[in-house]
């Protein structure tokens, strides 16, 4: 047998270019065609019908289970006509992937054969077996069940034949089992609050929209590498490999021109995501070699965070097809770039106002800074628990890196609106207490805000450095992780900011009540919102390490590790701010700390395991092997010459004793690793467990890979059995 290397190899080299089907029609012939949208509900549901889902998306009122019997009915006969076999209710449990248990449209008829059929009531709710879901403990096991029950706010589609309709995952209990049900719960928090504050400007204001236009960052290998990979198979990333002689350090990928092969892949999966009313924009490379970007339109948040695992899950299909594999993963590679999902956040209210647009006009600018300054108060509050947000194993491996914004949270928000928000500062700073002054009165907000009646913040104002920077029109929070479910952030951001949104109503409601006119009540609180979170703003280099050091000086808390940062999630402010807003209750954000270390533990014990395989399995064999190689080598020479034997083979000798150095390196280590998880393991509580493994079985990851890139770097090409990176990474 070959390494398995080598039949890669062959494999990738007898790649043949494919010529794949094309849709030929125009984009906006088909757009949504797989998705039962409002204007496919208007042609297959009754004017009721219609309007109450209408209603249930608008109003979030109740769809009455009559009402939903025809509701199934129509979404049955549009699946069916389309072709669909199939239905499931399709949910994001605590793991970041999605599920789905299908089941067949079809039920016999008494007289034989079968009729399609769905009902109201399975389309609204169903009981999966779910059990073994991730619940940290919500779901004892003598009452296990879970539901899942119709999002209609997030319409139905079909992928592969299967009608999928978008649901919330619960406990008998009520209790949310997903990502989902916490999203629903804080976007409905920040409209409460954001509709309070814009009724003082516009009575016409009933809604406010969280929006969010995600940004997904990814990989592309070939599958045969991939397939001669087995830590890239079971841990999404290399644990090991020397980096490639080049990379990224000519910058020669990013926005270059797109391979043949990936634009063929590109140009598949996008045709699915128009079929799927995904309103794909943008797709690019990006500064790693093999990386890449696609960006959508901004839409409604639970909308976007639906049709981003859409993406993923098609995206991993349709790369089949190509002979690829797509690496969602935050970094799949060291040494090069990682991926991340830049989320792009704002506020739109009903009446089409986006609440962090600066405005033309000094009202509608005193409305902006509000929100503005709303938004950075509560990121800067809870700073730490929103960079734990996007803690996890795989994205610990990102941050801080140099190239992926640093593991400690700060606003950018340019230079323009420095300006202005040093101004309000100092402005008011001094008089602030005499703020009815008559002196001050001429120098007071609305003042201020006059003598700014429009504000044009440079959208190329750009810090890429930045982990939350305001761009424009909204905010783009840069350290989410690629491969994760965005709504754990975003239900965490929509919460921070619903919390200030409410304080800022009642500390200006005080301010009127005290004999405050409302403008100034609200210049007042905007700038005691700036001044407290002046520490959170920072227009330097993010990468820095003086901003390292800057950021500790200020009291900014990082996130070190991940199990540490966990803990966050149930800290006083944290389950505060939670059960204020009414996003989870303090045992849910408990039980989503125990998910959270819980996965962690079992993503970093497949790691040490697989690096256990491959060093003592694949590593060390071919050390020993080119080691026998050289020692044969040696022993020729010497009967050859066995007075200058020595001289002659100096470099021989010295990599026969460095190999053997480097196998017994690793043989140790990998012993330690295993006897470290033994220890970890005993652990009983989840948390402290986790801190057990990033303690003591995580260094060992890394010291592994430290010795296999070096041997990588003395042993024939010849015999390395896993593909290189200049092979993973570079390819036609
Ligand atoms: P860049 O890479 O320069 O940040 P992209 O065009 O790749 O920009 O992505 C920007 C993302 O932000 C897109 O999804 C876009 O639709 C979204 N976006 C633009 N305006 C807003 C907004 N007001 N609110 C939310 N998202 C927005
Ligand atoms: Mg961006």
């Amino acid at each position: 047998m070959t390494n398995i290397r080598k039949r890669a190899l062959v494999e990738f080299a007898s790649h043949k270019p494919q010529r794949f089907h094309v849709e030929e029609r125009p984009v906006s012939e088909f757009f949504g065609e797989n998705v039962f949208d409002l204007e496919k509900m208007k042609r297959y549901l009754s004017v009721e019908a219609y309007k109450a889902v209408v209603d249930a998306i608008e109003l979030g009122e109740k769809i009455d289970r009559n009402l939903a019997d025809q509701i199934a009915s129509g979404m049955k006969s549009w699946a069916v006509k389309m072709g669909a076999t199939h239905y499931t209710h399709w949910f994001h449990p605590l793991t970041d992937a999605t599920a789905e248990k299908h089941e067949a449209f079809i039920d016999p008829l008494e007289k034989g054969g079968v009729f399609e059929n769905f009902k109201g009531s399975t389309l609204i709710q169903q009981e999966p077996d779910a059990s073994s879901f991730p619940n940290g403990g919500l779901r004892n096991t003598f009452e296990a069940r879970g539901y899942t029950a119709w999002d209609p706010g997030s319409p139905a589609f079909i992928i592969d034949q299967t009608l999928c309709i978008p649901t919330v995952f619960v406990a008998y209990t009520g209790e949310s089992l997903d990502q989902k049900t916490p999203l629903l719960k804080s976007i409905q928090a920040v409209d409460k609050a954001a509709v309070a504050i814009c009724r003082m400007f516009d009575s016409n204001v009933s809604k406010v929209n969280t929006m969010l236009g995600i940004e997904q960052e990814y990989f592309i290998v070939d599958e045969a590498f991939y397939r001669a990979r087995p830590d890239l198979m079971i841990c999404n990333r290399t644990l090991i490999g020397h980096t490639a002689a080049k990379d990224q350090q000519l910058e020669d990928h990013y926005f270059g021109a797109i391979p043949n092969r990936v634009m063929a892949f590109m140009k598949d999966f996008e045709t699915e995501a128009y079929k799927l009313g995904i309103l794909l924009k943008t797709r690019h490379n990006e500064v790693a070699p093999g990386q890449f970007e696609f960006a959508p339109i901004y839409g409604e948040a639970n909308i976007s965070v639906d049709q981003n695992l859409m993406m993923m899950i098609i995206m991993k299909k349709i790369a089949k097809k190509h002979k690829l594999k797509v690496l969602f993963h935050e970094k799949p590679f060291a040494g090069v770039n990682g991926s991340g999902k830049h989320c792009n956040w704002s506020l739109v209210t009903n009446t089409g106002v986006n609440l962090l647009s600066p405005g033309k006009t000094p009202r509608t600018n005193l409305q902006f800074l509000s929100f503005f300054a709303a938004v950075i108060r509560g990121v800067y509050e809870h700073h730490s628990l929103l960079m734990s947000s996007v803690a996890s194993l795989s994205n610990m491996y990102r941050l801080g890196g140099g190239e992926a914004p640093p593991a400690v949270m700060s606003i950018f928000i340019g230079e323009t609106l420095t300006k202005l928000v040093e101004s309000i500062e100092k402005l008011t700073s001094k008089n602030l207490t005499s703020i009815s002054d008559k002196e001050v009165k001429m120098r007071s907000k609305l003042h201020i805000v006059n003598q700014i009646p429009e504000i044009l913040p440079d959208n190329t104002d750009r810090n890429r450095t930045s982990t939350f920077a305001f761009t424009g029109n909204r905010f783009e929070f840069r350290a989410v992780g690629s491969s994760c479910n965005v709504a754990s952030s975003m239900f965490i951001l929509n919460g921070v900011v619903a919390e200030q949104l409410v304080r800022f109503k009642e500390l200006v409601d005080r301010e009127m009540r005290n004999g405050l006119s409302q403008d100034k009540a609200m210049m007042k609180i905007i700038r005691q919102f700036l001044v407290e979170s002046r520490d959170i703003r920072f227009e330097g280099n993010g990468y820095s390490a003086e901003w390292q050091a800057e950021a500790e000086k200020r009291g900014l808390r990082g996130i070190k590790n991940a199990p540490d940062a966990f803990k966050e999630y149930i800290s006083d402010a944290a389950v505060k701010m939670f059960e204020s807003q009414g996003i989870l209750s303090a045992r849910e954000a408990e039980a989503r700390f125990e998910v959270l270390n819980e996965i962690y533990v079992k993503k970093l014990q497949i790691e040490a395991r697989v690096l256990g395989d491959l060093t003592t399995n694949h590593l060390i064999p071919t050390a020993i092997t080119f080691q026998n190689a050289l020692v044969k080598n040696v022993q020729g020479i010497k009967e050859l010459f066995p007075d200058e034997f020595s001289d002659l083979c100096a470099t021989q000798l010295r990599l026969i004793k460095k190999i053997s150095g480097y196998v017994n390196h690793l043989h140790n280590d990998v012993h330690n690793i295993v006897e470290a998880r033994r220890v970890a393991n005993r652990i009983e509580d989840v948390a402290e467990k986790a801190k057990s493994y990033y303690e003591t079985v995580f260094p060992h990851i890394e010291s592994i890979r430290t010795v296999a890139d070096k041997l990588e770097m003395v042993v024939d090409d010849e015999l390395w059995p896993l593909p290189k990176y200049r092979e993973l990474l570079f390819f036609r």
